[in-house]
């Protein structure tokens, strides 16, 4: 396997728990630990990205020696690699939760290339660190298949997000109580190597404030802006300001997107979100199959359903506050925190708009479009349509003779269709004439909204097939889903079942419509 050339600038510029023991602690004037990975028996590499590999400077041959799954299982290091676990804190579920810390994910260093791009690699479920707490630092197959799909899938759909390598099995088994309810079971335990510019949290900055310890925060500020934003320019305090800027701008952006393709993140927690505005952390998350707003994937999330889809915009808003709170100290005056914030809801605002109206095949947002939209939420959302056929549908109906016939697939319940039928005829003849006010020609009218309307997406159920194979040793439906999900925008002849809408099997299946946190 080719060497990589590797700078950790994370643990050589910013400062370390001198203690060397992965005992579970309060960590303190330290933004990282070091610690090894732990060996695992018998390492299997079952899945991996060859773009990520082409981004990071593997080629397949790298790829299949069997040093490659001994260093993404965690069982050897290449030269310059240097583990840490990162220290941070939180707000979970609304609720400061204190010391987080990376307890089952451990960075094996930074890849710098030739030009200066940065790729972390990170593995999750390489064992316990000093931020375990009380679990195991593993992780299970299931969610380690759902983590490496999605990062591609989401990046193919063009979605800012973390990517993954790679996917090894470890030969081990995790116990798992996977709804909390009392029902372990052993269940096979799997590494994924996830890879992105940087992990840094928002709960990274958090952990300092919380703790009084400006020095550190300061640090850490403009060790992220150096090292991440290496485009903002200028003197301390106007950089600082224009950062936080940048940070509210490219979350408000991100969320936009997760509206777009349906996705539902399910732990919004601080600690989940990235300060590059990335998708981290893919744990009980789902996409939207018939359209609800309402809806959350996260069990652990049922009772006040904060994550759900439609909250998604608030949330990050509110987890911007927090990072504000957090910052304050370093920045010593709350107006250019307060802008930004200001900033988030007009970028995401714009965003939106531009997102809806590309989605409905119209050049521009206009006055008026706003109740064209939520008419169409809640019909949607009370006819039980499926939101990803239905728009892709929608690119191809007759502006002259606008009917709901093509249209039908994407019902759940043809007593909703039958029900609903009148009111969506009447939304369709003022969508159609809207639509026709844009002048394109049918053919332009498709491929406009094709390409921001998915044809695939990773649907929940479609996951969890991948999995139920891969638990009994077939991991073929993991490398077709990985390739159909490659092309996301684009008709795939001959692969039509995975576009199709959620099988009644998957409506309360665990895994499908139920997701927790225990991965
Ligand atoms: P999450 O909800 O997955 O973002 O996790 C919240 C916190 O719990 C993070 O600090 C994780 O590192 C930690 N955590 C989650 N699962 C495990 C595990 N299996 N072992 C150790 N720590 C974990
Ligand atoms: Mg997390």
């Amino acid at each position: 396997m080719k060497s990589l050339a590797f700078d950790n600038r994370f643990v050589h510029e910013l400062p370390g728990d001198p203690e060397p023991s992965p005992h579970v602690r309060q960590v303190h004037g330290a933004c990282y630990s070091r610690v090894m990975p732990t060996p695992v028996r018998a390492p299997q590499l079952i899945a991996w990205s060859p773009e990520v590999a082409a981004l990071v400077g593997f080629d397949e041959a790298d790829v299949r020696s069997p040093e490659f799954a001994a260093v993404f299982a965690g069982n050897a290091l290449m030269p310059g690699m240097e583990p840490y676990a990162a220290c941070y804190g939180g707000h979970q579920f609304g609720n400061w939760a204190g010391q987080l810390g990376d307890g089952r994910a451990i960075t094996l260093g930074e890849t710098v290339k030739v030009g200066g791009e940065r790729w972390e690699l990170q593995l999750k479920g390489a064992g316990p660190t000093p931020y375990s707490r009380r679990a195991d630092g593993r992780a299970v197959l299931r969610s380690s298949i759902r983590e490496f799909l999605c990062s591609e899938a989401m990046h193919h759909l063009g979605v800012p997000t973390s990517r993954a390598l790679c996917l090894v099995l470890t030969g081990e088994e995790v116990v798992r109580d996977m709804f909390y309810d009392g029902h372990p079971r052993a269940e096979p335990g799997a590494v994924v190597c996830r890879v992105s510019p940087s992990f840094i949290r928002f709960g990274n900055f958090e952990i300092f404030a919380s703790r009084g310890d400006e020095a550190v925060l300061t640090q850490l500020v403009d060790f992220t802006i150096a090292r991440d934003f290496p485009e903002l320019a200028g003197p301390p305090e106007a950089r600082r300001a224009e950062w936080f800027r940048t940070v509210c701008e490219r979350t408000a952006r991100l969320i936009a997107h997760w509206m777009r393709v349906g996705f539902v993140h399910g732990v919004m927690n601080t600690d989940n979100m990235s300060i590059l505005g990335l998708t981290i952390d893919y744990g009980p998350y789902g996409w939207i199959d018939n359209f609800d707003p309402g809806w959350t994937p996260n069990t652990t999330d049922a009772g006040g359903r904060r994550y759900r889809f439609g909250n998604q915009p608030h949330i990050a808003h509110w987890n911007l506050l927090q990072l504000a709170n957090a910052l304050y100290p370093v920045f010593g005056a709350a107006e250019p925190l307060r802008a930004s914030l200001e900033h988030y809801a007009e970028v995401y605002d714009d965003e939106s708009s531009r997102m809806l109206a590309a989605k409905l095949g119209f050049e521009e947002f206009r006055d008026g479009d706003a109740g064209l939209v939520d008419t169409l939420h809640q019909l949607l959302t009370r006819a039980e349509v499926d939101m990803t056929i239905f728009f892709r549908k929608l690119a191809s109906i007759d502006l002259d003779a606008p009917a709901l016939d093509p249209l039908r697939e994407a019902f759940y319940s043809e007593e909703k269709a039958a029900s609903s039928e009148a009111e969506f005829e009447a939304w369709l003849a003022t969508y159609a004439a809207r639509a026709r006010s844009e002048g394109m020609t049918a053919d332009e009218r498709r491929a406009r909204m094709n390409a921001v309307n998915p044809r695939y997406v990773l649907r929940n159920y479609l996951a969890q097939e991948a999995i139920d194979a891969a638990e009994q040793g077939d991991y073929g439906l993991i490398a077709e889903l990985l390739d159909v999900m490659r092309r996301p925008y684009a008709d795939q002849p001959g692969r039509e079942r995975f576009a199709a809408k959620r099988p009644d099997w998957a409506r309360q299946r665990a895994g499908c419509s139920m997701l927790s946190c225990s991965s």
